[in-house]
């Protein structure tokens, strides 16, 4: 068969070669040891907390050996995508602050010199490739109809097979003369370019996945589909000949595409490509609460698949990042504690260090890092972010909250940018409730007293307070003056004592702290009595233990 000739026949329109192409995308002359990978996501309309995770992932490989990360768009499975399903990814990474060196940027928009990064942009790059495997005799059209195929496949399974597709005497199309195709084109039949796989049953591959180590495998034989009938490549052939000409070095993505390693590093290579090195990523997983058992986040059961979640949640992007890095690599936490204060970015992650089995994704863990994030904060970034926050999920929240920006941040600065802050909240969205009794429209007092302490007791507490606490009062001088309360109303400043002695008293300063507190807050627990205080200022100290003393009674 005369290749050339045949290649001319499926391919008039394309006039280019490969060579083009390498000239337009020249290796990108990075310094040795720098990686460049990709983000290579489907264009479903939102971003998966996996592809945070995956992303993540990318970013950091690059930016720790000075490559380049970028984000190209498969769109090329017209069934899965949905119109501009991708500017929810993009704005995704940009809530979270993950910043790629090129490719897109929005609905429409890329940067970068080896674009366009939309695959379904890309059409003449594989059709040229395509053209240039007819060329070699190592690619031909097949006309099976969807029947045909099927019918193979029943015939395989039946029969037993081990290997089922279309490859060797399945392979009827492989055999088809110049004429034969020149008919069924003329006749307007569909067809699809297929691989001549030159694969060997008995032989293995052997490659070295970056995270999992040396992985063995059988070598393909299957005829692979590479262009499907509209034109429109595979996910397989898209993927050598992007990542060939955007010099991708490190191929970083879901383990689910192991199994198809073969069939790329013969793709690879037939096209005359340098194979890329393969990094398999585990799978975020979550404990189904029903059965217990771990399995993958999905978007239909688990609301927290898609990041959206933690963005309308109000968990700050810091802590989600935090968290997923405690997944990515296993000395994170430890590098964090000899660093608490170090930004994300200077933690020399290293790909080696994922582990290879699945991730499990655990909510209770992030409410827990989330913590621990949110504490070390500044009053003004928790300010902000509250704020920012609430404008969007919160409207009425936000007014009130931002009426007196400086008051605001006083409340949010109780307890904190000391060595030992309070670690109460986890999410924006809890600040509400944590600071409602302090702002008139939030606060509604309940007066209930704890078991131990009557409410004759309550009332004398309160009473005698508003008659003798003095706001000028320093901080031991206000405990002082609490404890000085505790004899004359027959209970014991000393809590040691209390407890030596529990039917000499009423109660011990504690108990009186407390009937302080819930006149002024109705908690029984808050952070620091004296800062609220200070902040609730005289008059309203005056009126809420007035109005306390009423309810107690
Ligand atoms: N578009 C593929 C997916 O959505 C990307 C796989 C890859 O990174 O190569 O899974």
């Amino acid at each position: 068969m005369d290749n050339k000739k045949l290649a001319q026949l499926l391919f008039p329109h394309i006039d280019k070669t490969p060579d083009y192409y390498e000239e337009l995308y020249p290796e990108r002359g990075l310094a040795e040891g720098a990686r460049v990978t990709r983000f290579a996501p489907s264009p479903t309309g939102y971003l998966h907390i996996g592809g945070l995770f995956g992303a993540l992932v990318d970013v950091l490989t690059a930016q720790a050996t000075g490559g380049v990360a970028y984000l190209r768009i498969e769109d090329t499975d017209k069934k899965r995508e949905i119109d501009d399903g991708v500017s929810a990814i993009i704005n995704g990474f940009d809530y979270f602050g993950v910043e790629f060196n090129e490719g897109v940027t929005g609905f429409g928009t890329e940067k970068g010199a080896y674009g366009p990064y939309t695959q379904s942009q890309r059409a003449e790059i594989y059709q040229t490739v395509a053209k240039s495997l007819v060329e070699k005799g190592l690619a031909y059209p097949c006309f099976c109809t969807a029947e045909e195929i099927s019918e193979i496949r029943e015939k395989q399974e039946n029969g037993g097979a081990l290997i089922r597709g279309y490859f060797g005497k399945w392979a009827k199309c492989r055999e088809l003369t110049y004429e034969d195709i020149e008919k069924n084109l003329a006749e307007g039949k569909p067809w699809v370019l297929r691989l001549r796989s030159e694969g060997d049953e008995e032989k293995k591959i052997i490659f070295d996945d970056v995270i999992r180590g040396k992985i063995e495998m059988p070598a393909n034989i299957i005829d692979e589909v590479l262009l499907k009938s509209d034109g429109i490549p595979t996910y397989h052939f898209a993927h050598a000949c992007d990542d060939h000409f955007m010099r991708t070095t490190h191929v970083i993505r879901g383990e689910e595409w192991i199994s198809s390693v073969p069939k790329h590093i013969e793709l690879f290579k037939a096209c005359g490509y340098k194979v890329p090195k393969y990094a398999h990523t585990p799978q975020v997983l979550k404990t189904d609460e029903e059965t217990g058992d771990k399995r993958k986040l999905s978007k239909r059961k688990d609301p927290e698949a898609a990041v959206g979640y933690f963005v309308e949640g109000g968990f700050p992007k810091e802590s989600v990042l935090e968290y997923l890095l405690t997944l990515i690599n296993s000395n994170f936490e430890d590098w964090r504690r000899a660093n608490p204060k170090e930004d994300i970015s200077k933690f020399p992650f290293n790909l080696k260090k994922m582990s290879s089995s699945g991730c499990l994704f655990d909510l209770v863990k992030l409410n827990d890092v989330s913590k621990n994030v949110i504490s070390v904060m500044t009053a003004k970034n928790v300010y902000e972010n509250v704020a920012a926050w609430a404008k969007v999920y919160d409207p009425e929240f936000f007014e009130i909250f931002t009426a007196d920006p400086e008051f605001s941040t006083a409340v949010m600065n109780i307890d904190r940018e000391n060595p030992k802050p309070r670690k109460d909240i986890a999410r924006w969205s809890e600040v509400k409730e944590y600071v409602s009794y302090f702002f008139k429209p939030l606060y509604q007092p309940d007066y209930t007293l704890p078991e131990n302490i009557s409410k004759a007791d309550a009332v004398a507490i309160a009473e005698k307070y508003l008659a003798e606490f003095n706001l000028a009062d320093d901080k031991d001088q206000w405990f002082a003056r609490i404890k000085d309360m505790c004899e004359p109303l027959g209970f014991t400043p000393n809590v040691k004592e209390f407890k030596k002695n529990p039917e000499a008293f009423k109660g011990h300063v504690g108990d009186v702290s407390t009937v302080i507190r819930i006149a002024l807050t109705s908690r029984r627990n808050t952070p620091d009595l004296f800062s609220i205080m200070q902040l609730l200022g005289e008059d309203e100290i005056k009126a809420r233990l007035t109005e306390a003393i009423e309810n107690f009674r």
